[in-house]
Order: C-alpha cells, then structure tokens, then sequence
C-alpha cells in the first residue's frame, strides 16, 4: 500500500494509523464495519465470498465472438472484473448497510493522516468538524518552513480559459483579461519575488526579537502547514464527497483524491459502493 502521496509542489498526505481491522488472515479493513452491525443479533462477523475465476469469459474480463459477446466488450457476468463472487457473503450484509443508510457501522473504522499543505487549504479543511479531530502545527512554537504554494503557470491559464466558459462565481472577475501565458509567467514569476521578501522579513523579526506570534503576522495563506487529522470512515467519506467532486477547489481535491485512493486500498468494498452511488 502506498503510504505516502505527494501533492501540489511541497505537500503531502500521510497514513499514520488505520482502525477497523479485526484479527483475520486476509483482513483488509472492513470486518469490524460487519461485525458491528451484526451486535444485534450476536453472530459477528461471518466471512466474505469466495472470489474465483470468471467462467463466462475464463478470467479475460471481456468476451469473444463465440461467448456470444464481442471481443471488446465487458463480460456480462463480471462486467470486467475478470473474478465474480462465486459463494456470497458478508458483502451482502455490507451492501445493505449502505444501501439502506444504516450508517453507525461505518463510523467503527477510520483513519488517521497527516497532511502538509497550503493554510488555505486548511481553511477549507477545517470546516469539517464532525467527527473530525485535528492537531496542527503551531507558528506560535516553531517558525513555519519556507515553503509557499506557487500556482504553475500552464494551470493558471488552462483554469483561466475553463473558468470564464462556466461564468462561476469560482471563475474571473468581470471585465477581466483574458489570462496568456506570458502574463501568468510574469505575475507569478512577481510572486516568487514576493515571498523571498516575504520570508526575508519572517526572519529579520525573529531575529530582532520578535515573538514568534506577531513574526508571523505578514505570512501569507499560501504557506504550508502542517496537521494530523483522524476520522472514522463515515466520516471521511463525506469529507470525500464535497472536496473529490468538481465543484471543490483543485488544490484540496488532490488531497481528497489521493486519500480516496488510500482508502479504497484500505476498505475496497465500501469504497466501492460509496463509487456506484457517484
Ligand atoms: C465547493 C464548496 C464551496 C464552499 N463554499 C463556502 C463558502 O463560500 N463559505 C463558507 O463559509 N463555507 C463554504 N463551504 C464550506 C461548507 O459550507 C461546509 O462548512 C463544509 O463543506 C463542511 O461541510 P459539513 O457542514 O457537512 O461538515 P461538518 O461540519 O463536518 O458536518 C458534518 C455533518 O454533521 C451535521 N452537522 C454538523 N453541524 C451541524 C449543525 N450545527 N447543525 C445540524 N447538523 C450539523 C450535518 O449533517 C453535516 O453535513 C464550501 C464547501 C464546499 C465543498
């Protein structure tokens, strides 16, 4: 499992501590989801299906002209999986749970991250409260790395052009220029200027004296940070929900996604339905 995602031009996201495993040769994450369910009846958590070969398409994931289905196409039976469930089990129940929004099992597993990333991010961030629990690192203790999201030019441009053709609010203001290259190299070539002021400032204060609270004052929301953040699964799914969709931010997306991505390494059934309902 990749533990560890690179993001944006100095940040990362971390796993540091997974929870909902119960002691199970192959266990992967989601039993504990099942076995709490099954408190109700006392029966625990029972197995999962046996996964065998696909026989309608012998493993191939899609067809031949023979089988009945063209060679390009998904296999009915596994649609492409090129494995079906050939004994049923507690994926049944785990299908039912999310299907009916019998929610509270899912809160029995979670994860704990540890991201570095831009404050604005953060800002985002944080506005998720339930269940959440942060620890952020602090600027009033430790002066903060000289590390500062800088957008890319390219990006700039393409989001730019993307942005004035939806006419959102997320979008340029009116009577705006249309964004070149050359511009975007210039303005942001500007801002590295600017932040190297910036920092040189940041350590003239503290070396004047200066307290690490007011230091810091003129830092921009541009800098990294650093946080650890845990939630159980139903938790960060809906985390997941608002900031992998479209309409959220690029630069907390990528951290939405590559912890989707853990996630569906971690709990692949649940990541599964959650990805059917999207
Ligand atoms: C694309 C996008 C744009 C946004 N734009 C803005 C913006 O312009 N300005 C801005 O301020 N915010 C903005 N937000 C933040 C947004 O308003 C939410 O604060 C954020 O998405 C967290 O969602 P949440 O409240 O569901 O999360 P949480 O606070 O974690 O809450 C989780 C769930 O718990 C329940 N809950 C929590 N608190 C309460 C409560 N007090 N009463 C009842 N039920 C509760 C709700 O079911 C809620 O969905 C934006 C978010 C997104 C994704």
């Amino acid at each position: 499992m990749s533990k560890r995602v690179e993001l944006l031009d100095h940040g990362y996201l971390r796993l540091v501590d997974c929870w909902g495993r119960e002691e199970l040769e192959d266990a992967v994450g989601e039993e504990s989801i099942v076995a709490a369910a099954r408190m109700s009846t006392g029966k625990g958590f029972l197995g999962w299906g046996i996964e065998e070969t696909c026989t309608t398409c012998d493993g191939s994931g899609t067809g031949e002209k023979s089988r009945g289905f063209g060679p390009g196409s998904l296999c009915p039976d596994c649609q492409g999986r090129k494995c079906r469930i050939n004994k049923p089990g507690d994926e049944k129940l785990l299908r039912y749970l999310w299907e009916n929004k019998h929610a509270t099992p899912f809160e029995m597993a979670g994860v704990t991250i540890e991201v570095a990333a831009p404050i604005f991010v953060f800002r985002e961030w944080h506005r998720h409260r339930v269940p959440f629990s942060y620890n952020e690192m602090s600027s009033r203790y430790v002066p903060l790395p000289d590390l500062s999201f800088v957008p890319d030019p390219e990006d700039s441009v393409k989001r730019s052009i993307a942005a004035s053709q939806r006419n959102k609010q997320a979008g340029v203001i009116e009577g705006a220029a249309v964004l070149t290259l050359e511009a975007a190299h210039d303005l942001l070539g500007e801002e590295h200027e600017l932040l190297r002021k910036i920092e040189d400032l940041y350590q003239r204060k503290l070396r004047a004296g200066f307290p690490k609270e007011l230091a810091r004052t003129h830092l921009s929301v541009s800098r990294y940070s650093k946080m650890r953040a845990s939630a159980n699964l139903r938790g960060w799914l809906a985390f997941i929900a608002l900031r992998s969709a479209s309409g959220a931010q690029q630069e907390i997306r990528v951290y939405s996604d590559a912890l989707r991505g853990i996630l569906a390494e971690l709990f692949p059934r649940t990541l599964n339905l959650f990805s059917e309902k999207r």
